[in-house]
């Protein structure tokens, strides 16, 4: 039997036409007036510039603008707070993003928690996370809702199942784990200092590799049956599961590309949308 994919791409692509429409809306009824989306990159890793692009050029085909920041990488975290004051008191942008990682001379944390609530459309903010935890409105961290989006739009069964995360991090792991406790999962959540990973792994009905290492998580630890989510990509293709051995014995899976990274970027659009629905009515 072979597993079910859980096409990412095609689930954002099929979104992007919805939101387009509601783009549309949006402008007809505003004076022609786009939802923007403020994009801030500190310094020039290439990487990083990738992304911000991607999540650009996202924004144009469902007819959204954005507002391009780029920044120095000798910025200080004063310049970039600044930065941000600026745009949380801009009428015209709808939602703020900061690419992460920033430089290390920035205090990170301190500028993702400068971003108003209202216009935290990538869910980074410690206020939002406490909300998002405490089941109050929230804009979700865009990689971990992107994958409940993904699960949800797939009708996968979460009430009750075991679902493990490996991975603790502020914009993955750890909001994960949350969201899919909200949702009724038992959770075991990983990451460095676990002891018998495989053997917690094996465990999962539902399991999600946001460990940052190519290959990490090998097929052998994981049970037929199981569901299978991988946050990692690395170059040459992979994620951070050992995926071929698993497609003829798990669930369903999201492939790499095509699952997880698509769904991130749609989140941030979507949240970027409804933030517009709700400033410009
Ligand atoms: P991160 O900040 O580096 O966090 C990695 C996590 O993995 C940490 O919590 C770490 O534990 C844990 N870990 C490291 N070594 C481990 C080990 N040997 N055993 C168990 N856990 C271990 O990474 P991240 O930002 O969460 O990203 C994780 C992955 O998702 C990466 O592959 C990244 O490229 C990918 N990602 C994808 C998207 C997307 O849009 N598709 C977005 C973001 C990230 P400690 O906390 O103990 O250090």
């Amino acid at each position: 039997m072979s597993a079910l994919i859980l096409d990412g791409k095609t689930l954002a692509a099929q979104t992007e036409a919805e939101l387009s429409e509601r783009v549309a809306a949006l402008k007809a009824a505003n004076n022609g007036q786009a939802p923007i989306l403020a994009t801030i990159l500190v310094g020039g890793d290439p990487a990083s510039a990738t992304y911000v692009k991607m999540k650009q050029n996202a924004c144009k085909r469902v007819g959204m603008d954005s507002i391009a920041v780029e920044m120095a990488d000798d910025t200080s975290t004063e310049q970039l707070l600044a930065k941000i004051e600026e745009l949380n008191s801009n009428p015209n942008c709808h939602g703020i993003l900061l690419q992460h990682p920033t430089p290390k001379q920035i205090d990170e944390r301190a500028c993702f928690d400068a971003i108003a609530l209202a216009k935290d459309v990538d869910g980074v903010t410690c206020l939002g996370f406490g909300r998002m935890a405490m089941n109050e409105e929230a804009y979700g961290s865009a990689t971990p809702q992107g994958i409940m989006r993904i699960l949800q739009g797939y009708n996968i069964e979460m009430s009750g199942k075991h679902a493990v995360v490996v991975g603790r991090s502020p914009i993955l792991g750890k909001p994960m784990a949350l969201m899919l406790l909200n949702a009724n999962a038992t959770v075991t959540i990983c990451h460095s200092k676990t002891e018998n990973l495989p053997e917690l792994i094996k465990q999962a009905d539902i399991l999600v590799g946001a460990v940052g290492r190519p290959e990490f998580i090998k097929a052998e630890w994981i049970k037929d049956g199981a569901v299978v989510v991988d946050a990692g990509y690395h170059p040459g293709g992979v994620g951070d599961i050992e995926l071929a051995p698993l497609v003829d014995r798990v669930a369903a899976y999201t492939p790499v590309p095509g699952g997880v990274g698509p769904m991130t970027i749609n989140t941030l659009i979507l949240q970027s949308v409804v933030a517009a629905e709700k400033s410009l009515g």
